[in-house]
């Protein structure tokens, strides 16, 4: 049986199945891997891509990764883990993610200051290891939301802003430690856009109550030595092996957590915390369309 293994010390949620949805340019190799191992995909002609569904328990999923693996560094991959209903009312905190790109924004950069750059080895290509936004965002454009959606995230990848509409932000109110509404400008005019805005995560997670384990570690930055949570098993499949430390963590306060997919902190990312409170509050009213939830696991 494959429980009796020498992991079964694991938790059982690191050997749960996950289910990973793609959508990739289609290519030549991409669509011979497919067929090769049997993998159903759709073809959206209009987007040029392929969308597929991969089980972490399939043999195909780690060659897929292991082929296509690099192709992924500027996706969005879709990751749906199969949590159970019970799973999901037993979780006390969780990570954040919105699917809804609605707001464009080309370069960001001036609304940054940004840290410590770096040359990457294989693509030579250039970036920063940290990125603090230190005042409203400019944005290109923005694209109407649909009906009864609140909120919604920029088209720019690796990166994790969250927007919201007024409607979303009466609901969820002012109260949460850690969380401010910030107006959003356009980009030529510097105008407000009107009764929408940034929900800025201003608390980063204490690092102390990340619990290290086989697949999550602390690494600190080579220049400047600011630590960041590193995700072994990448974004994928990441976020299920975290494990936190409730006595650290306010459940009126939303937090993100710095973290990197590279051992000297290329591949930055900040994800969002939010308590059980902020996820009642969400289901309660209804507002939630677009939005995804990963539980994380608590250590007592
Ligand atoms: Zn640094």
């Amino acid at each position: 049986m494959a429980g009796i293994s020498k992991k079964c010390y694991r938790p059982q949620k690191e050997n749960m199945e996950k289910l990973h949805y793609y959508c990739l340019k289609k290519s030549k190799y991409l669509k011979k891997f497919l067929e090769k191992y049997q993998v159903e995909y759709k073809e959206d002609v209009y987007l040029g891509c392929y969308y597929f569904e991969l089980s972490d328990a399939n043999q195909a999923y780690k060659k897929f990764l292991r082929y296509f693996g690099i192709y992924l560094l500027g996706e969005y991959p879709q990751i749906q883990n199969h949590y159970s209903e019970e799973e999901m009312q037993g979780a006390e905190w969780f990570v954040l993610e919105c699917l809804v790109e609605k707001i464009h924004v080309d370069d960001r950069w001036k609304d940054m200051i940004m840290k410590c750059p770096y040359r990457a080895n294989v693509f030579r290509r250039e970036g920063y290891r940290h990125k603090k936004q230190i005042q409203e965002l400019r944005v290109d454009s923005m694209e109407r939301l649909k009906k009864r959606r609140y909120f919604c995230v920029t088209n720019a990848r690796l990166t994790n802003e969250l927007f919201c509409n007024e409607t979303a932000k009466e609901i969820l109110g002012t109260n949460w430690i850690g969380l401010e509404y910030w107006h959003i400008r356009k980009k030529n005019t510097d105008e407000i856009i009107p009764e929408f805005y940034q929900m800025y995560f201003q608390k980063s997670l204490p690092i102390e109550s990340i619990v290290c384990n086989k697949s999550v570690s602390i690494v600190k930055c080579p220049k400047c030595g600011m630590q960041r949570v590193y995700l072994k098993a990448g974004l994928l499949s990441g976020i299920s092996f975290i494990q936190i430390k409730k006595e650290m963590l306010n459940d009126t306060s939303v937090y993100y957590m710095p973290i990197t997919l590279d051992k000297k902190c290329i591949d930055n990312y900040d994800l969002l915390i939010i308590s059980r409170k902020f996820y009642q509050l969400l289901k309660k009213y209804r507002i939630d369309k677009g939005l995804q939830y990963e539980p994380l696991q608590i250590i007592y």
